[in-house]
């Protein structure tokens, strides 16, 4: 396999020693790794089909990669496979002004896009945490959702169109330019969030909007982690959209300004990022009722940022707390559970309550507009009994959360990390059809097997 990989692409578009394949061993899920038995970088959707038709008739099984930075062991290497990493499919083929789109070879990192974006004074709203590094081919395998995700909504919303090949190697175009289109099946949403199991997303269309024209970001601190919650479920039930209502706990806060020094106020419980966007008379509107709704839940301060550097500022200093949490103990072990918005505080106080009763140590953070919260396991994988109570302690989160009408992730994707649990989130005959469309779309189970489930 390994010879006729070489025959198909230039030396320097594989990997095969394995110093090199230990980095696309993993990606940044805690606790997961395997080797695969090389690694291939195609640059055109030509070689991706070639190396697909290849892996067909090898029977051979093909992991595809963006950057690794999934958080569910999604592009884990499936031992004896092949990794087919994107990232050199990275160019933005076009910006069409007069329709508002744009399209993009599937390896280019998403800020990349919102730049491109903006230089047209447009937006491509979808922000993971992780903008700076991720795929746009991983934003579309995981439907990602960003911090912009509570007003603009996530990547499924923005993909209009995309160039797949499919298990067999055949290359197939889904999806158009039209706003309006009913002919058949959505076969491109069939894709978006298939993780890498039923096709290899090669380039990408995106629909764009008109950049908005002012933005305001507040800072509110709270005593109690429920007032803050609070404070999201009456900015939502008062008819309020805005762009981000992020959520960090005192633990959160603690590390990112230990990490950041931007001046957090640690004393603080709780911490609230609401920002507003669009028309500037609107924008102001909507900023004074927010931040009267958190004054009326307690709000130990309100900090509204004085230009657009300190905004950016704070919203950098929410996309760190990953990073920033990660310092405290040898493992990170971020959850993604999304709960209905009513139920937000009463979930936030489970958490905690769950966090006592294992004696574990939980940070809080999230995307709490859209009721998207990240329990973050602060452990050591080394300490097989601590590890028993991260299990048992996420195993009730899950099943709090599905009681109470919720989703066991909200962003990160099912893979390998959660497959475990999906059988509980799809109890009725929805499972057996998700294992359904696998088996058809890809009967030999070449594309990422064993990840969302088994069959
Ligand atoms: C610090 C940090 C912050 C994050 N914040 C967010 C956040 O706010 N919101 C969010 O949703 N996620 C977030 N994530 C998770 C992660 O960044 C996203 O899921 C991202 O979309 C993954 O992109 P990637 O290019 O790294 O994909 P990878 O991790 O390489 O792959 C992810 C999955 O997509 C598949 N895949 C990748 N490329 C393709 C392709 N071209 N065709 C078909 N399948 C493909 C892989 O097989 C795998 O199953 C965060 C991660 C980190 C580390």
């Amino acid at each position: 396999m390994i010879a006729q990989l070489r025959a198909l692409l230039r030396p320097d578009q594989i990997l095969t020693e394995t110093v090199d394949l230990i980095p696309y061993g993993f990606d940044g899920t805690a606790m997961l790794k395997e080797k695969a038995n090389a690694v291939v970088f195609p640059e055109t959707t030509e070689e991706v089909a070639a190396i697909v038709k290849l892996a067909h008739k090898e029977k051979t099984p093909i992991v595809t990669r963006g950057s690794g930075t999934g958080l569910s062991g999604g592009s884990i290497p499936v031992k004896n496979g092949i990794v087919l990493c994107l990232v050199k499919m990275n160019r933005i083929l076009e910006i069409d002004t007069k329709n508002l789109t744009l399209t993009a070879e599937a390896g280019t990192i998403t800020q990349a896009i919102d730049d491109a974006a903006a230089a047209e004074g447009l937006i491509y709203p979808p922000d993971p945490g992780s903008m700076k590094i991720s795929t746009i081919g991983g934003n579309v395998a995981n439907n990602s959702g960003g911090l912009r995700g509570l007003k603009y909504g996530v990547t499924r919303n923005y993909v209009m169109g995309m160039e797949v090949v499919l298990p067999n190697g055949d290359i197939a175009w889904l999806g158009n330019k039209c706003v309006k289109d009913v002919a058949g099946y959505s076969l491109k949403d069939l894709f978006i969030g298939s993780e890498g199991t039923l096709g290899i997303v090669t380039k990408v269309l995106l629909r764009l909007l008109p950049r908005p024209e002012a933005r305001k970001t507040i800072l509110a601190t709270f005593n109690d982690i429920e007032d803050a919650a609070q404070t999201v479920s009456d900015i939502i039930a008062a008819k309020i959209i805005p762009c981000t209502l992020e959520f960090l706990d005192q633990t959160t806060i603690r590390c990112v300004e230990d990490f950041a020094k931007i001046g957090l106020p640690t004393e603080a419980k709780a911490l609230l990022l609401m920002e507003s966007d669009g028309p500037a008379s609107a924008v102001e509107e909507e900023a004074q009722k927010m931040q009267a709704i958190a004054q009326s839940n307690r709000a130990l301060s309100l900090r509204v940022a004085a230009n657009s550097e300190e905004a950016v500022q704070l919203a950098t200093a929410r996309r760190s707390a990953f990073s920033a949490l990660a310092r405290i103990r040898p493992t990170t072990i971020l959850e993604d559970v999304t709960v209905p918005r009513s139920k937000l505080a009463a979930t936030v106080r489970f958490i905690e309550s769950v966090a006592q009763k294992h004696g574990l140590k939980i940070a809080n953070f999230g995307h709490m507009g859209d009721g998207n919260l990240h329990p973050t396991f602060l452990t050591n994988e080394r300490d097989g009994e601590e590890i028993e109570r991260v299990e048992k302690a996420m195993h009730e989160i899950f099943e709090y959360t599905i009681a109470a009408g919720g989703t066991i992730t909200g962003e990160h994707g099912v893979g390998l990390a959660k497959k475990g649990h999906l059988p509980d989130q799809f109890a009725d005959a929805s499972y057996p059809l998700l294992q359904s469309i696998k088996r058809s779309l890809d009967p030999e189970q070449l594309l990422n097997p064993g990840k969302l489930f088994d069959l």
